[in-house]
């Protein structure tokens, strides 16, 4: 057989064996969490949701085979447990007596093999299943990879770790979020662990955060990009041998139980679309709040297309936001001062909020959004800086909760509207 020939059948049967799946356990976590866990050889493709009349969860591992089928019964609140295979998509459904808290599934390498972990909490006089949004925030660069090296020697992966701890701390304290960061210290991270890691928490959006540089000084202001493949395959054209042979070595870093986004966007066109049409409304979100940042200037006052490989995830929305120019003075005096940055993680976090309303997660707490958001006080809070983190005044968070000469403390849930 010819060499080229053999070598075509090895990658394409590498991807086409069925990635075999199986029940593994269910366990009582702490504070009545029960886990129920799966074993996969690699990580899936993975859509889940819950239904209502009979309550229920329901979870499609995609391209799997599941070795026999799975019929277990449990104790309260799980009625049964079931799992079928029919045309490589394995069906997971959770029967319940009622409804429950849950989180989107998470995958994790164990070692040996693709641990599929399913939550969920008993929560009495729910009216629905409810979960949390995911927004995997992902800080530009770290630890061997400064990125750029601003006015007075600023670097880029600091002002992106703060600014993603800013945005982290807002959808934390949020009711109905939950946020993962891709990194939480000065790590070296590869792009490809990026928007792996993001698939495997199950994350709803992918935020990456960055701050841009260039040889003009004058240039400042922030953009908002999403990725395509037109605009990659038009810079891959334009791409040297040098550039081509890096990019080359990055794929080859995917490792054997990750999951091929590449693979995945021929495989299933329609998400694909969806997806890039889905990343542009979250990215002109975030830039209307933006521009109403009253810090912050804009660069480009469109969501611009770029091929940055970290966005390339076949179905979750995806955005890149360059705060601004580490290069030109101000921009770096604004991104090196807290206030500064905080508006930057203001305004993603805003952007993110309003997507949500507009394209509504089925179940989650913000499908029935009133116009108002739940806050939880924590320690060392004061109302102004609430205030601003959600671009509100002092007045109308005083006025809303009732809190005019009275003091807040760490565990109080406050309304603010928004
Ligand atoms: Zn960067």
């Amino acid at each position: 057989m010819n060499k080229f020939f053999l070598i075509i059948c090895i990658i394409i049967s590498a991807f086409v064996k069925a990635n075999e799946i199986k029940f593994h356990e269910v366990k009582k976590l702490e504070n009545e969490v029960i886990q129920i866990s799966f074993l996969l050889e690699k990580v899936s493709f993975i859509k889940s949701y819950s239904l209502v009349d009979p309550s229920r969860l329901v979870v499609d591992v995609y391209k799997t085979n599941l070795k026999s089928s799975v019929s277990e019964v449990y104790n309260y609140p799980i009625k049964k447990i079931r799992a079928t295979s029919e045309n490589g998509i394995t069906r997971i459904v959770v029967d319940l007596y009622e409804f429950i808290n849950w989180k989107k599934p998470t995958q994790s390498f164990n070692g040996e093999q693709v641990v599929l972990n399913l939550e969920l909490t008993n929560a009495k006089g729910l009216k629905n299943n409810i979960r949390d949004i995911v927004i995997a925030i992902d800080a530009g660069h770290g630890g061997r990879d400064p990125g750029t090296v601003g006015s007075n020697n600023i670097l880029e992966k600091d002002v992106t770790l703060l600014i993603a701890k800013e945005l982290e701390r807002t959808l934390r304290d949020t009711s109905g979020y939950q946020a993962v960061m891709i990194r939480n210290d000065d790590d070296t991270v590869s792009l490809n662990d990026r928007y792996q890691s993001a698939r495997r928490y199950g994350a709803d959006a992918f935020i990456s955060i960055h701050a841009d540089g260039f040889r003009l000084e004058s240039v400042n202001g922030a953009s908002v990009f999403i990725w395509s493949d037109e605009s990659s395959s038009s810079v891959a054209r334009n791409l040297s041998e040098k550039e081509r042979q890096r990019i080359q070595a990055q794929i080859k870093n995917l490792k054997s139980y990750d999951f091929n986004e590449d693979y995945a966007r021929d495989l299933y066109p329609n998400t694909y679309k969806k997806k890039i049409s889905q990343s542009k409304v979250l990215g002109i979100k975030i830039l209307d709040q933006l521009k109403r940042d009253p810090y912050t200037k804009l660069h480009k006052k469109n969501v611009e297309f770029a091929d940055f490989r970290v966005l390339k995830s076949v179905d979750i929305p995806s955005v890149l936001v360059e705060s601004g120019f580490l290069t030109n003075p101000g921009d770096a005096e604004r991104l090196k001062s807290k206030a500064g940055r905080r508006m930057i993680g203001r305004s993603i976090f805003l952007g993110i909020h309003n997507y949500f309303k507009e394209v509504p997660i089925s179940g989650s707490i913000l499908e029935d959004y009133q116009n108002y958001l739940n806050y939880e006080i924590q320690q060392g809070d004061v109302i102004s800086e609430i205030a601003i983190r959600f671009g509100v005044t002092v007045d109308t968070i005083n006025k809303t909760n009732n809190l005019k000469n009275k003091s807040i403390f760490p565990g109080q849930v406050i309304r603010i509207d928004i």
